[in-house]
């Protein structure tokens, strides 16, 4: 016997949290099947036993432009100030990443820095943010020695070995967006995303905002389930599905391309791991950065503790996964599958949509989505 839902919704992660609160919001039913034992898919966090916030699968850090998004969130925690920044590791030296004219004084003799930077805000305007692309392409134009060599500099140190380690492809290969979302900054903040609006994290905990999320009686949650344990026994209104697009249609057409990364956490008993919640690691090691959580919330009473937890990101193979490969032929395969979605199954997220969303842009996905239904 089959049972019958009116919104069936399978794995809880963030996207499909708003869905159901929005959902239920509206006065639909919203069942909502997890295969794990937590809701917040791999946004999951907890405290450990020693008092520090853990992100169970890899870091989440809210940012965002967008007024409407912070406003609704807004509605289910409340906001630390937290700014992130992040240092790169270059032979053993640490230097504020995006590279900013700050970062010339970190690696340069202090003259030579000083000649960089008056070559650099004689081509961009202070205070501006330029893509490695454009930096690249008014090295070339310019024809400019030291624009040149800062240019190469940046490419080389920065960027070459790191999208090559991480994505396993090459920097000019790569979809230039994916690169532009570390631009150069002509200017000396030295914030990891200084153009966004806001940039916190939640007061208390990501899962207790996803509970706040989902506490609607129009919603149920069954964790510890497979949809494909269930899956011939319910029937459902509309699906909304979480995993691949290729993998619903048993990559009748052939797999999309992702990249994966594993996530290693550590614990260490020491008061602090390293000087940054983050360092970037383009050129050394199998990792290619380490955040240490703690550094989240220095205002924790548990900030002082001898204990740390640090997650390392190393990148490892093709696979379903966060990081989709854009490029075109993957582009033409997306459509493909796009072209014989039924009209009931939903695909959301960076999966459904085959594209690299933040946080933000997720929840934004959902909501422009559901005004328009
Ligand atoms: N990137 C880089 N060096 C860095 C940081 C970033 O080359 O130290 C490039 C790399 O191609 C990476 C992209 O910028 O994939 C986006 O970086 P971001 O920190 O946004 O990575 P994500 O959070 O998406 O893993």
């Amino acid at each position: 016997m089959s049972i019958y839902v009116q919104n069936l919704i399978i794995w809880a992660w963030l996207s499909w949290i708003t869905v159901a609160q929005q959902l239920a919001e509206r006065w639909e039913k919203v069942l909502l099947i997890e295969q794990r034992n937590h809701i917040g898919w791999n946004c999951y966090d907890y405290y450990d036993e020693n008092g520090i916030l853990v992100h169970k699968y890899w870091p989440h850090i809210f940012h965002t432009d967008f007024d409407d998004i912070r406003e609704y969130v807004n509605r289910f925690t409340s906001f630390t100030n937290y700014q992130h920044t992040v240092l790169w590791c270059l032979d053993n030296h640490l230097v504020p990443i995006p590279f900013n004219l700050d970062s010339l004084y970190w690696v340069f003799p202090q003259e030579y820095a000083k000649h960089l930077e008056n070559v650099l805000l004689q081509y961009f305007e202070y205070n501006s943010k330029v893509t490695i692309w454009q930096l690249r392409e008014k090295a070339k134009a310019e024809n400019n020695e030291d624009l040149q060599f800062i240019s190469d500099y940046i490419f080389e140190k920065v960027f070459k070995n790191y999208t090559m380690k991480q994505r396993w492809i090459s920097a000019e290969e790569i979809n230039p967006n994916v690169m532009n979302r570390v631009p150069i900054l002509i200017s000396r903040d030295n914030r990891y995303f200084p153009k966004n609006k806001y940039q916190w994290m939640p007061v208390g905990w990501y899962t207790k905002m996803f509970e706040n999320m989902l506490d609607n009686p129009n919603i149920k949650v069954l964790l510890n389930t497979k949809y494909d344990d269930i899956k011939d026994n319910i029937e459902y209104e509309k699906l909304y599905y979480t995993w691949s697009i290729d993998d619903f249609f048993d990559y009748k057409f052939w797999r999309l391309e992702y990249r994966k990364t594993l996530y290693k956490l550590e614990e260490f008993d020491m008061q602090s791991y390293q000087k940054n919640t983050v360092i970037n690691y383009p050129n050394d090691f199998e990792y290619t950065r380490i955040t240490e959580y703690k550094k989240f919330y220095p205002m924790s009473p548990t900030y002082n503790v001898e204990k740390t937890v640090i997650c390392k990101e190393i990148p490892w193979k093709w696979d379903i996964d966060a990081y989709p490969i854009e490029d075109e032929k993957n582009i033409e395969l997306l459509n493909k599958y796009q072209s014989i979605t039924p009209d009931n199954v939903i695909f959301l997220w960076r999966l459904g949509n085959y594209k690299y969303f933040d946080m933000d842009k997720a929840i934004k996905n959902v909501l422009d989505w559901v005004n328009n239904q």
